[in-house]
């Protein structure tokens, strides 16, 4: 099964970014996209994010050999719904949300008979629209298959090979533990940035601009993640409740555990954890995660 044109369907930073990839490291596939926002396609068309910006999602699909809904995972049975009429009998329909298993459960019911395969690449920014985009956005990070039960092994392969060819790496993954697993590596960190930078612009002992101006204290770097795309989180949270909800309980348990070595004095308690989350950031480092250089690479003034 040989990938020759793709449809990209959303072109904000996921759809851009795909685009601009395909571009740069597998120019020899042909890329159309479509998005509901003709701003967006205009502005897409500006950047040159696909090859064709289409005015119709059902031109956009037309002789895709695979089609990447790159919308809010709430919005995935509507992108599905709109291509459906203009879709090639054996195209793959493939996704980049971030949970899977309801995502799954849209497209399947939207395109009963497809071929599906769903996917999460692991990789992105708090940025988002047309102008967000970038071609090494998947380079050196993960791409995880979810292929439901009876998957057509060579359209997983083909798939797979997409992904490899712009610089991902893939694993495939069940549905459902590819949500518990996002829950912990992504869903909760940025309920826990949104909740620490919404609990500090609701203090009122501390004013907002004590806040903002001695943030370089830690608070900044949770600002970052809480300005992601709020229509995007909050799709996640609706979509990968059950995941979230299991996983915030032992936040919780956890985060309890340390309020009362805090107040007892526990200093032990306070030293291990930190001791062990200081190895877990220099397992991300070596296995190429993030950037090795302190403060996260930011620079400074001498
Ligand atoms: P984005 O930059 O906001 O782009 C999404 C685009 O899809 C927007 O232009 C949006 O238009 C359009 N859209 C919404 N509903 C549509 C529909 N029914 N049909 C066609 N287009 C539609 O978002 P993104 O960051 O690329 O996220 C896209 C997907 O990637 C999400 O499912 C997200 O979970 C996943 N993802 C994101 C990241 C990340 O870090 N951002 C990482 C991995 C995966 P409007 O503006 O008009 O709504």
């Amino acid at each position: 099964m040989t990938i020759a044109r793709v449809a990209i369907i959303g072109l904000g930073l996921l759809g851009g970014s795909i685009g601009l990839a395909v571009k740069a490291r597998a120019p020899h596939i042909a890329t159309t996209g479509w998005d509901r926002d003709v701003s967006v396609r205009e502005r897409a068309s500006a950047r040159g994010l696909v090859g064709t910006v289409c005015d119709t999602p059902e031109g956009a699909v037309a002789d895709a050999d695979l089609v990447i809904l790159c919308v809010p995972v709430g919005a995935m049975g509507d992108a599905a719904r709109a291509i459906a009429p203009g879709l090639a009998p054996d195209a793959i329909i493939s996704d980049v949300g971030s949970s899977k298993a309801a995502v799954a459960d849209a497209l399947a019911a939207a395109l009963p008979g497809a071929c599906i395969i769903p996917a999460h690449p692991v990789a992105g920014t708090e940025q988002s629209g047309p102008e967000a985009g970038f071609a090494t956005l998947f380079a050196g990070r993960w791409c995880i298959l979810t292929p439901p039960e009876g998957a057509d092994p060579a359209a997983v392969a083909a798939l797979s090979d997409f992904w490899t060819q712009l610089g991902s790496k893939v694993e495939l993954m069940d549905a459902a533990h590819h949500d518990l697993v996002l829950a912990v590596t992504s869903h909760i960190p940025h309920l826990i940035a949104y909740t620490i930078v919404g609990t500090a612009s609701d203090l009122e002992d501390v004013t907002q601009s004590e806040v903002i101006k001695y943030s370089a204290g830690g608070f900044r770097d949770f600002t970052r993640i809480a300005a992601s795309d709020p229509v995007m989180w909050r799709d996640v949270f609706l979509t990968n409740k059950g995941a979230v909800l299991e996983m915030l309980g032992r936040f919780t348990e956890d985060l309890t555990a340390l309020q009362r070595a805090i107040r007892s004095g526990d200093g032990d308690t306070l030293f291990d954890l930190f001791t062990r989350t200081r190895a877990i950031r220099r397992a991300v480092i070596e296995q190429g995660q993030d950037d090795e250089r302190p403060d996260f690479g930011r620079e400074h003034g001498q």
